[in-house]
């Protein structure tokens, strides 16, 4: 899995089932561009965005670990 440098921004996305994912601020602007709420988080997955009001959620290990804190 490719790491990406944390000097990307990134968004947390929450899905339904609660889990917050990280999406890099460009693909969250794709996904918002298609309107359909899906976006592609670090982990890989495809995260359907919860109602943007929800709570943030438990953190998704997989996201985390492919952003490189520094
Ligand atoms: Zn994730």
């Amino acid at each position: 899995m490719a790491r990406v440098r944390s000097g990307a921004s990134f968004v947390r996305v929450t899905s339904p089932d609660g889990t917050s994912h990280l999406v890099a601020f460009r693909l969250y602007e794709a996904g918002l561009m298609s309107g359909d709420g899906r976006y592609a988080a670090a982990c890989g997955r495809t995260v359907l965005a919860a109602s943007m009001a929800a709570a943030p959620g438990r953190p998704c290990p997989l996201c985390r670990a492919s952003v490189t804190p520094d």
